[in-house]
């Protein structure tokens, strides 16, 4: 056979900015029967794993546990915080912060967006300004997007708490980790966050389904002011509960919950540092491999500046509009799934067929790394996109060095 034939068969690869690839001891931990929910096993398992999460963020503060996604954790932040008519600052550099934002003013809030666009980190002189005008202490909290999945920009949380230290603003320091969590460094108590958002199916390798809020008693202290919190969203009881079911406000997510034993395991087994280090790593790998095939003129990484660049994904565009087939034909022809660009160009434009990300959290290896980028790589020659020669190369001594 000569021509179009599929080589698609054996493991495919889901290299989207999450869900992320799971890996097979998540998969069994949560083959099994429905457990006992009022005695035994998964009881017992609780202290353990809030105490492994608070360990993962680096945090001797509370956490509380949503049967909910990224969005749902979210809405568990501003609910616990944010009263009606209260306001909040969002520097935004990309889709995510303003996501976060129409959710705060969905429940009331009022919002100050400072745009940063789509392709830059904060501007701190900018918040700052913003923080200076804000003399009455209006703004009760700044929503900060650690790393934004659509733009792929990684941001300086522990700059904006220094700056707010300076300034001597009260603000609460809340922080969306849903993309950074177990992939980029962060550390909530020594940075000085006050809530940590996050949830568990990027770099912590669950399916989809469950969210947490980290919280410190700064940001309790506010949750003890609000004018009423509803029961469901109230971080007070899944913090310190009584009773089992009141982690959850009601039946648990119990495969979840042993999914979440085994990812845990296999983080804490390999080291957070190590986990950082190792993603840190692959992305020096993916960049080295992207920069190269850039110096053809078609491709672009859309973060100029490797310091903002998030170890978690990479947002990329083909300036010849054939984005959307180059993740078609990895899809199809090698079983590899590439993300779509997200927020880049509004829907009906074609340009919206430029973009697209990688995703690299979570449960990556290098030899899975060299695939995506020989993947990649072969794609690009398919369709005649014009690259830089030698990008699989520079990624290989990226790995090997
Ligand atoms: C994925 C993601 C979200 C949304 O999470 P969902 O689980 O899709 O609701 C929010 N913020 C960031 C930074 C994300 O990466």
């Amino acid at each position: 056979m000569t021509g179009n034939i599929s080589l698609a068969q054996g493991r495919e690869y889901l290299a989207i900015p999450g869900p992320s690839v799971i890996p097979d001891e998540v998969l069994r931990a949560m083959h099994r029967a429905a457990p006992n929910i009022y005695s035994g096993e998964l009881i017992d398992m609780m202290p353990g794993l809030t105490a492994d999460l608070r360990r993962m963020a680096r945090t001797e503060h509370e956490v509380a546990i949503y049967i909910a996604n990224g969005h749902g954790a979210w809405e568990a932040a501003l609910a616990n915080t944010i009263a009606p008519g209260e306001l909040v600052l969002v520097p935004a550099s990309g889709r995510f912060s303003h996501g976060w934002s129409e959710m705060a003013r969905g429940l009331g809030a009022e919002t100050q967006i400072i745009d940063f666009g789509k392709s830059s980190p904060w501007d701190m002189e900018r918040i700052a300004e913003a923080l200076r005008a804000d003399t009455a202490h209006r703004i009760k909290a700044v929503l900060a997007v650690h790393v934004d999945t659509s733009s792929s920009i990684r941001n300086d949380v522990p700059g904006l708490r220094r700056l707010l230290d300076e300034l001597g603003h009260p603000a609460l320091l809340m922080a969306d980790c849903i993309a950074s969590f177990g992939c980029d460094m962060f550390e909530m108590d020594a940075w000085g966050v006050d809530v940590l958002v996050t949830a568990c199916q990027k770099g912590l390798m669950v399916p989809p389904g469950v969210g947490f809020v980290c919280f410190n008693d700064r940001a309790a202290a506010k949750r003890a002011t609000m004018p009423r919190v509803s029961w469901y969203w109230d971080w007070v009881p899944r913090g310190n509960p009584d009773e089992f079911f009141q982690y959850f406000g009601g039946t648990a997510p119990t495969h979840h919950l042993y999914g979440l034993r085994a990812a845990l395991d296999l983080i804490h087994a390999e080291g957070i540092e190590h986990v950082w280090a190792r993603h840190a790593r692959l992305a020096r790998a993916i960049w080295a491999a992207c920069e190269i095939w850039a110096e053809g003129g078609d491709l672009a990484l859309n973060v100029a500046d490797p310091a903002y660049r998030s170890h978690a994904v990479t947002a990329l565009r083909l300036d010849s509009g054939k984005g959307t087939a180059l993740r078609q034909w990895t899809e199809q022809r090698l079983g590899l799934t590439l993300g779509i660009g997200l927020g880049m160009a509004a829907p009906g434009d074609p340009a919206r067929d430029s973009f697209f990300r990688l995703g690299h959290m979570g449960h990556l290896s290098g030899q899975m790394v060299m695939g995506l980028l020989g993947g990649i790589q072969a794609g690009l020659s398919a369709l005649d996109v014009p690259y830089g020669k030698g990008a699989l190369d520079a990624a290989a001594q990226v790995i090997a060095s």
